[in-house]
């Protein structure tokens, strides 16, 4: 093993992380980040609710590696792949590596629709997640007691673009906090999330049984559903939707957009082989075609033989984080490479604060038993051992349940 050899890692996300962590005394190892923490998307929604806290599912990277592996803060601009080496963003320099790894993961997809990435707000991370929370907040507290329904139900619509699985959790999660919030502030009539999906249905790439689940969650919650509708412009205070040819404008005090992913914006300038989604095709050993010392994984990475569902998933990342890391192992020892057929590990959605559903060895749950053993589920995935135990501990003790949207300066 060439413990001295230079692995660089670029983003410190589920492909990211878990292969430094992997390769940490194996190898001269960096982890180069834009952000100084991890984020455990999968429980965004939670921190949303307040049913976690921002150092369970975003803890820093100081917490969770040593001093075997390097951290470098910094965003990556560009990969000269024949000079092999790697240039950070505002002066810091650039690094050699002899081995690199990408994991850089999505940004959020606009799909060029007009005002979009002004108006709307994103939903990929803490920074997201507090802005929303804190609209939310603000839309209320300017409602007075007496305003009449219809006002308080104008001045309370929430958009959010995309009834994909983020779609359904996001919007539950929303409106079981606005409805607790109205009963708190004895407001009169009732707030409107709504989910404006292209698709005929929500939550496409999910099976019949578990979207049974889904679908009574949003009923519960008075989440209103619209499919085969297109955003075609997002305004300041607005979305316009077509819906059967006909357009209409609705009032809205914020829109969310969780529509669709993109490649971040380094791989598009990376002069390597890609799918026409502008995904970088690598071998079922994670490197890339041209170059054997290169990897990707990730929400940026194609491989060949992976089921359409697990796609742009963490725990399809968080495999192939395992993949990657073992395989520039066997290249420092001049070994063979090994392949992995990935799995669907099951599913998990969130669905509002009091209930989630499952599916997990091809049969479907529910309820409020399966919100506990989501979490249960997602405490196995967090990084290292020592952060598991200490989330754990706090959700054991402490509890998950979701903090009110008390008014601005009420909040603990
Ligand atoms: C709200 C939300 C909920 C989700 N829920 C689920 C779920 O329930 N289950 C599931 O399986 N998947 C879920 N996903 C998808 C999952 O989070 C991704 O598939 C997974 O994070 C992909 O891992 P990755 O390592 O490719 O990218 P990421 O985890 O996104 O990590 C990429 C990292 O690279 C860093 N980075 C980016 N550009 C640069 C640069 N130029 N220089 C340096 N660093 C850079 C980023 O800051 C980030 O830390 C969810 C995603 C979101 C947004």
């Amino acid at each position: 093993m060439n413990s001295k050899a230079k692995v660089v890692i670029i983003g410190g996300g589920f492909g990211g992380l878990f292969t430094a962590l992997e390769l940490a005394g194996h190898a001269d190892v960096t982890l180069l980040s834009d952000e100084p923490r991890f984020t455990f998307r999968p429980l965004l929604y939670e921190y949303l609710s307040g049913e976690v806290e921002e150092w369970h599912i975003a803890p820093t990277y100081l917490e969770l590696i040593d001093e075997r592996i390097h951290l470098v803060l910094g965003r990556v601009t560009d990969v000269d792949l024949a000079a092999k080496k790697v240039t950070l963003a505002d002066d810091k320099g650039s690094l050699d590596y002899d081995v690199l790894v990408v994991a850089v993961g999505g940004d959020t997809n606009y799909a060029a629709v007009e005002g979009a990435q002004e108006h709307s707000l994103p939903f990929r991370g803490i920074d997201d997640a507090d802005r929303l929370r804190q609209r939310m907040t603000e839309a209320l507290d300017h409602i007075p007691p007496d305003m009449p329904p219809q006002d308080v139900r104008d001045a309370l619509t929430f958009a959010v673009v995309g009834g994909g699985a983020s779609g359904v959790e996001l919007s539950t999660k929303m409106a079981d906090l606005l409805n607790d919030a109205f009963t708190r502030r004895a407001l009169k009539g009732e707030p409107r999330v709504l989910v404006i999906e292209m698709g005929d249905k929500v939550v496409p790439g999910m099976g019949p049984d578990i979207r049974e689940h889904v679908e009574r969650a949003l009923h519960l919650s008075r989440v209103e559903v619209h499919t085969l509708t297109r955003v075609v412009r997002v305004g300041e205070s607005s979305v316009t939707i077509e819906h059967a040819n006909t357009q209409s404008e609705i009032s809205t005090a914020a829109v969310v957009w969780v529509g669709g992913v993109r490649v971040n914006p380094l791989v598009e300038k990376l002069q390597v082989e890609k799918t026409r989604n502008g995904l970088i095709k690598v071998r079922p050993t994670m490197q890339i075609l041209a170059h054997d010392n290169v990897f990707a994984l990730g929400d940026i990475a194609f491989v060949d033989d992976v089921e359409p569902a697990l796609a742009g998933t963490a725990q399809l990342a968080f495999q192939e984080s395992s993949l990657a890391a073992r395989n520039v192992k066997a290249l420092l020892a001049g070994e063979e490479l090994q392949t992995k057929h990935f799995e669907e590990l099951g599913e998990a959605v969130s669905l509002g604060t009091e209930r989630a559903a499952l599916l997990t060895g091809g049969k479907a749950f529910g309820g409020p038993l399966a919100r506990q053993a989501r979490f249960a589920l997602y405490t196995s995935r967090l990084p290292t051992w020592h952060h598991r135990l200490r989330v754990s501990a706090s959700w054991f003790f402490g509890g998950t349940a979701p903090r009110p949207l008390l008014p601005l300066g009420f909040q603990r």
